[in-house]
């Protein structure tokens, strides 16, 4: 929906104007212009441009959003906008991917390496994106296999400016899934599948504002099934907990050799577990000690959160935050295979810790469609008050973007605001902007049908973030 706002042309103008018909009191009402203005910042996303996983996509500072997605050739772009002047910068293209140059026998873009954004203590802004496993030809990967693209990492020239980027060649080329946490102290924490699917899941740390990193230490396990003809494999969503310690929530893959459908995207269950940084050491939610790397024999016995259903019952990744009171509360997206290379639509469900058990499994939106599921994130106001932003599919083919609030630590949930609907287009949505302003919590990036190009949206409490149209068509500036 385009809206149109009034715009102040400046008085001169006006002078000028006045002269020109030959009026000799010059007026000293303004003259009205309209400038028209559109609700998504840019238009030159591509692929699956934003995700839950690759986290956070934007983070807020001092009044200004940053915000990043995948653009055109899957490299990363950046835009900042600042909530006192209500001003847009950017896109600004941060670096240059592999994958979009890479011959592919895909169809679509390779979307695994869309960026992932961190800032560090002196201000100065990282992107690690381009990653997908990474390929022999780049080094062994001793910890995993391979697939293609390498992982890389750009930092900003200058701190607070998205307008100039350089590359520091300092993580492993072979991580996919990237993840960038910053403590209380300023280290960094990176973590990142190392490699394609067989692969552990490690971390890389930094104590000099990301300028080094330490060599990647192994924390979940990846190794063949003992019994079925498959391979461990997982996939992590990691965030900060309380003090020191990192949180995770994750479901298993069950990647299997010579499947008849080829290999196919098999996720199931939820487990937690927790990284104490201070003491290097990790627990499960009991405080029971794990030794890392974690197995799935170790995680079936000490990690589990929920078995999520049948082996036709699929999951995708959601995500994990800690209430007031230090209990974790995770969100999980399951859903029936129904035989499409994907699966099929996976809908949104949220657990929690009540101190002694896991309880939960509750959808958080019924009003669903059946060909397309939900994703989202959360953020716990207090022990019992829970809201969710879910982007989904109605029935009647609607985008909708909408809060969803729980008042019973996420038992049931029931819709509250809505901050974004349009028919008719394929979306991804990200998982909430850190430390977010109310006008600026999550990115969506939505395609209209005929285009391979996608919009990208900021919102908030008071809906998307409009932008000036003119500055809002990156492929085509007008
Ligand atoms: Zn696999």
């Amino acid at each position: 929906m385009k809206k149109l706002i009034k715009h102040v042309v400046p008085l001169f103008t006006v002078a000028i104007f006045s002269m020109l018909i030959g009026c000799k009191s010059i007026q000293q009402a303004p003259v009205i212009e309209e400038v028209e203005m559109v609700e998504y910042f840019a238009d030159n996303a591509l692929g699956t441009p934003v995700a839950v996983v690759q986290h956070p996509a934007g983070i807020h500072k001092d009044g200004i959003t940053y915000v990043s997605y995948q653009g055109p050739l899957t490299d990363p772009y950046v835009a900042a906008y600042n909530h006192n002047t209500k001003q847009w910068q950017g896109p600004y293209q941060a670096g240059e991917s592999d994958l979009g140059r890479l011959k592919s026998k895909r169809k679509k873009p390779d979307s695994h390496g869309k960026p992932t954004m961190l800032i560090d203590d002196l201000g100065y802004i990282h992107v690690f994106f381009g990653g997908h496993g990474g390929s022999r030809e780049h080094g062994e990967n001793l910890l995993g296999n391979y697939n293609s693209g390498r992982n890389k990492h750009v930092v900003s020239k200058r701190p607070g400016d998205i307008s100039e980027w350089q590359e520091l060649k300092n993580i492993s080329v072979f991580g996919t899934y990237n993840q960038a946490l910053k403590m209380d102290n300023g280290d960094i924490y990176l973590i990142y599948r190392h490699g394609a699917h067989r692969s552990d899941w490690v971390y890389q740390k930094s104590t000099d504002h990301g300028r080094t990193f330490a060599e990647p230490v192994s924390f979940l396990k990846h190794k063949p099934h003992e019994e079925r003809d498959m391979h461990d494999s997982w996939y992590v969503w990691a965030t900060r907990g309380q003090n020191d310690d990192i949180i995770m929530g994750y479901d298993y893959h069950y990647c299997w050799n010579g499947h008849p459908r080829g290999h196919i995207p098999e996720r199931h269950d939820l487990y937690y577990m927790v990284f104490d940084t201070k003491n290097n050491s990790w627990r499960n939610v009991k405080s029971e000690p794990l030794s890392i790397p974690v197995t799935r024999q170790i995680a079936d016995e000490k990690t589990l959160v929920a078995r999520t259903g049948g082996d036709d019952m699929w999951t995708f990744n959601g995500t994990a935050h800690l209430a007031p009171n230090g209990y974790p509360h995770l969100s999980i997206n399951v859903g029936k295979d129904t035989g499409q290379p994907w699966g099929g639509a996976k809908q949104t469900r949220y657990y929690s810790w009540t101190g002694k058990a896991w309880i939960g499994g509750h959808q958080v939106n019924n009003q669903l469609s059946q060909n397309r599921g939900s994703e989202g994130d959360f953020v716990i106001e207090s022990n019992n008050k829970v809201k969710f932003t879910l982007a989904y599919q109605e029935k009647n083919n609607d985008a909708v973007v909408a809060d969803f609030h729980s008042q019973n630590g996420g038992q049931s949930f029931s819709k509250g605001h809505e901050l974004l609907r349009i028919n008719g287009v394929s979306w991804s949505v990200s998982s909430l902007i850190q430390d977010a302003h109310p006008d600026a919590r999550i990115l969506v990036a939505a395609r209209e049908k005929g285009t391979q190009w996608q919009k990208v949206y900021l919102l908030g409490d008071n809906g998307p973030i409009k932008r000036v149209k003119s500055e809002a068509l990156v492929l085509n500036p007008q």
